[in-house]
């Protein structure tokens, strides 16, 4: 069956969201250039959601590319993996642009590190098989995948295979891959769906093989049309269907492209494997096939480098704990124009405050904007205008969860399901008033279990 010939079951369409300026067009047709490896690399013990790693190393140890340097027993974790051969240095504390405080890992890179086609060749060239899936044990499958470290690289970093895992209580019946990246600007997974687009398709193959799905979509955005034609081309005549997704944010938030492609509503609170769906990104399906046949753990990510403050934006193809700073140099470094770094998007994405922070796992974009990106109104009372939930994409009142986060009402915050909020930034985005509605529901979040203990 022609993966281009199968009708969708949903509509291709996303409900309510916002429609900022894309900005792609910056990055969107620069090809993956591989940086060299830093002089070191500094590697946090958390780059997942779950529990913290434990070093397996000390200060002095000397460690060979790819070794397991950090790990733990916990079932939702991911052992973290030195990029660069080398020499560990003094364990030290990073502060990520999040905010949050971790131990990490330097390892002093030693010399003769693969040059950048090196790495390239090495991470995303050769050939990708798509028909080996079926025989393997699903088991040895979810074994790979976690042994390699592999988080989702959409932003959230939940280990892969206990994403994969199959739960008896919630079969699984399709495997959506997601190469919609919601934020404006990035064009990481465009640029790797039009690069190495059977790495994917094989990646999604053997997922879906761990996680007993039948059915296999890619979603990618209906405005960049190079990734759908890569895919198309490459799953040929298979079952796996790809499909475009209106542009329209938050289009690769797990909920919207669920509802766009499968026509399923995931019910509020709840999640894609609700409706027999497991979501996993494009860079996370390429990294499965990596793992899974050529045994490769997670070293390198691909991080777009754009924005009106970048001299010369670019999609770079970077070591795991390579700073920040070394991706702008790598980009010609900062215009005068240039008023905030942001780690991610500029929807939901942080403000970095230390370039020397590494890159993690989670890394998808640096953005620099200008000072006319960032000019804010100053902000005034509610107006009660509405737009705040005409836009939410999840059907939430964002007006009244931020009065509630104010005030620290957390059963009016219950109420409304603060807890559901996605932090896309659709409400502040629209809102007259300039209120920080995303701030306030991100300190909601983070206090209400603490106040409450629920
Ligand atoms: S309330 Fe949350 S989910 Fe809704 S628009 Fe605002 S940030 Fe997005
Ligand atoms: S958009 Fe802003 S001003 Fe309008 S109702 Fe929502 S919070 Fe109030």
């Amino acid at each position: 069956m022609s993966a281009a010939a199968t009708a969708l079951p949903g509509s291709g369409r996303i409900a309510r969201g916002v429609r900022p300026d894309t900005r792609k067009a910056l990055a969107a047709d620069a090809p993956v250039e591989a940086l060299p490896a830093p002089p070191t690399v500094t590697l946090p013990l958390v780059q997942h959601t779950g529990a913290p790693c434990v070093a397996l190393v000390k200060s002095r140890d000397t460690v060979e590319a790819d070794a397991k340097v950090a790990d733990t027993d916990a079932f939702v974790s991911a052992p973290i993996h030195t990029p660069v051969a080398g020499t560990v240095q003094r364990a030290g504390v990073v502060t990520l642009p999040n905010g949050r405080h971790l131990a990490a890992i330097p390892v002093k890179t030693a010399e003769g590190a693969p040059g950048p086609e090196a790495v390239y060749a090495d991470v995303l060239g050769g050939d990708w098989p798509l028909d080996d899936a079926d025989g393997r044990d699903p088991e040895d499958v979810l074994r790979a995948i976690r042994e390699a470290g592999l988080v989702g690289q959409g932003g959230a970093a939940f280990p892969t295979h206990v994403k994969l895992k199959p739960n008896p209580e919630k079969p699984v019946d399709t495997l959506l891959v997601n190469g919609c990246e919601c934020e404006p600007y990035l064009t990481a997974d465009y640029r790797l769906a039009v690069e190495a687009p059977a790495a994917v398709l094989a990646g999604a193959r053997l997922a879906a093989r761990a996680c007993g799905a039948r059915a296999i979509f890619v979603a990618v955005e209906d405005h960049l049309h190079g990734a759908r034609q890569a895919l198309r081309g490459a799953a040929g005549p298979t079952d796996i269907t790809v499909a475009e997704v209106q542009t329209r944010y938050p289009m690769g938030g797990e909920k919207q492209t669920v509802r766009a492609v499968l026509g399923r509503t995931i019910p509020t609170g709840g999640l894609p494997l609700d409706v027999g769906v497991v979501v996993i990104n494009v860079a996370t399906a390429a990294a499965i096939a990596r793992a899974v046949q050529r045994g490769k753990p997670l070293t390198h990510r691909i991080v777009t480098v754009t924005g009106g403050g970048i001299r010369t934006p670019k999609n770079l193809l970077v070591a795991i704990g390579t700073p920040y700073r070394a991706l702008l140099d790598a980009c010609g470094g900062l215009t005068e124009e240039a008023a905030r770094v942001v780690a991610g998007g500029p929807m939901m994405g942080f403000a970095i405050g230390d370039l020397d922070a590494p890159v993690t796992k989670g890394t998808s974009g640096v953005v620099a904007l200008t000072r006319a990106d960032v000019r804010h109104a100053a902000e005034t009372a509610c107006v009660r205008c509405g737009r705040c939930v005409d836009v939410c994409p999840l059907n939430l009142v964002p007006s009244r969860i931020a009065l509630a986060a104010r005030h620290k009402d957390w059963d009016l915050a219950r109420r409304y399901h603060m807890a559901a909020c996605m932090e896309c930034g659709c409400c502040a985005y629209v809102c007259p008033a300039s209120l920080p509605l995303v701030q306030l529901m991100r300190m909601g979040k983070a206090q209400m279990p603490r106040e409450t203990g629920g």
